[in-house]
């Protein structure tokens, strides 16, 4: 019997083990979630939206129980864990109130008596994904796929399978009928084969880049639709007309919440060079002031990384980057799974922390002399997920957001999911959308009906 234990990595004591299912087990629950499929598909959007608005009010009922299996499970700050699962909860009312508009027959003009797209669910979605939001990134795309009437399967990332267990929890104690959510308990081996089966319509991954690639390339080969929201190396722009004080505050929260461990942090700060020494100055008291400890405790901000080998690339890049000639301002030490807050100055394009994803509490900083320098630093990334921009001068940001190579630019704001705004990437942070109107309309047969 094979079996997958999860660690504590605030603590390092094991937290539990889990028996993985079997083959066996994995084809008769893909074919239950397959036979449901074509009973969840009759269901209106009113008895949908009755499940999903109990699915809210069980989240925000239970939100400490799930919020700190999560901090347990990724060392996350457990009022961020809370936080997270409340937007669990907007995200669920929000379609909830918007499936049915969102997905109503769309009327083309043309020489038909009558012609139109209907929206129709494809059936069962597997889903790929990670441990950083370990509820948000699953809600994301469980809630829109539920509401169009599609089925997901879920294979969760192995550090959080008490996460993962609890997601299928909300769903069966709101009432949605068995197996239309599905948690698979298996390593990422199985996830191939799970793919090829002709049950699977579509599949979803969040994460790293290779596991994007492996997942798109069973997915294209098999001919089925897949939506990557890789990672990201968002820059953080700030121009020297910006609101200081705001602008610190916001990059502060952009580069250290989750303890760096998103893919839509800003990480590398790109600032003027005519205000950077005071803006560095200034930056430094404020993640000096990040108050590190127990995830426990609600008053943590800092927790540790998910994992000790995660840690542990974070300070490789660091010393790289270090050798190549960035100057340390603040932290760099780690201490098993935990990585202090840490800002780098002097950094250039080819050093570590500019050029990779630093998935932890790390700050690059490199300053500019003009706009088009602080372009050309900004799209000088292999990923494209979104950046933001600080300046009083709203217009010509605006103007500027056309040369950004990005899924989203944010003004005098840092990047966020917003169950409102489509979320995504391009170059190689992926392709496809989630959230508001595009992410539900992701899975679907768009049917065309022409009537003459
Ligand atoms: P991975 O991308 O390896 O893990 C994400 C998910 O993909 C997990 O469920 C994992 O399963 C699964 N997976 C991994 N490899 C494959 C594969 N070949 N085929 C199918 N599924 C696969 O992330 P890591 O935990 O290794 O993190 C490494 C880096 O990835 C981070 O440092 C960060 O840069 C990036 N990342 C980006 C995220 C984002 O939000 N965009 C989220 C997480 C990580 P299993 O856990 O069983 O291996």
């Amino acid at each position: 019997m094979a079996t997958i234990t999860s660690v504590n990595p605030y603590t390092g004591s094991e937290i539990e083990t889990f028996t993985t299912h079997t083959k066996t087990e994995i084809t008769q629950l893909l074919e239950k979630a397959n036979d449901q499929f074509y009973t969840w598909r009759e269901t209106t959007f009113s008895e949908r939206k009755k499940r999903m608005i109990a699915a809210a009010s069980e989240l925000k009922k239970n939100k400490q129980e799930y919020a700190e299996t999560m901090t347990l499970e990724i060392g996350k700050p457990i009022s961020q864990s809370i936080a997270e699962i409340e937007k669990c909860a907007w995200l669920c009312e929000y379609y909830a109130e918007n499936a049915e508009e969102q997905l109503k027959d769309e009327v083309i003009k043309t020489d038909a008596y009558k012609s139109y797209t209907s929206f129709e669910p494809l059936g069962v979605v597997l889903a790929v994904m990670p441990w950083n939001y370990p509820f948000w990134q699953v809600f994301r795309f469980a809630v829109p796929a539920l509401m169009a009437g599609n089925i997901g399967v879920l294979k969760h990332a192995s550090n959080v399978f008490g996460s993962a267990l609890n997601i299928e929890k909300v769903f069966s104690n709101a009432g949605f009928p068995k197996h239309c959510f599905t948690t698979l308990l298996i390593g990422s081996k199985e996830v191939e084969a799970i793919i090829e089966n002709p049950i699977i319509k579509a599949v979803t991954l969040t994460g790293s880049g290779p596991a994007g690639a492996a997942v798109a390339a069973t997915a294209g080969a098999q001919i089925k639709k897949s939506v990557l929201e890789l990672g990201g190396n968002n820059a953080l722009v700030v121009f020297n007309d910006c609101d200081m004080d705001k602008t610190i505050a916001t990059c502060v929260q952009a580069r250290y919440q989750n303890t760096g461990q998103s893919c839509i942090a800003g990480k590398r700060l790109l600032v003027s060079e005519a205000i950077s020494e005071e803006f560095i100055e200034k930056l430094l008291l404020k993640v000096r002031e990040l108050k590190s400890g127990d995830p426990m405790d609600p008053d943590t901000f800092i927790g540790t990384l998910a994992r000790e080998d995660l840690a542990i690339t974070i300070e490789e890049q660091v010393q790289k980057s270090l050798k190549q000639g960035a100057k340390l301002e603040l932290g760099g030490n780690r201490q098993g799974a935990y990585f202090e807050p840490t800002v780098l100055s002097n950094v250039s394009e080819k050093m570590a922390v500019f050029a990779e994803e630093t998935f932890g509490p790390v700050l690059s900083v490199t300053t500019f002399k003009d706009v088009d320098e602080a372009i050309a630093l900004s799209n000088n990334s292999r990923f494209g997920l979104g950046v933001s921009l600080f300046t009083k001068d709203i217009e010509a940001a605006e103007k500027m957001a056309f040369c950004f190579e990005e899924g989203a630019v944010f003004i005098n704001e840092l990047v966020k999911s917003d169950p409102r705004l489509p979320f995504g990437g391009v170059k190689e942070s992926g392709y496809g959308r989630e959230l508001s109107e595009h992410g539900i309309k992701e899975f679907l047969n768009k049917k065309t009906i022409y009537i003459n």
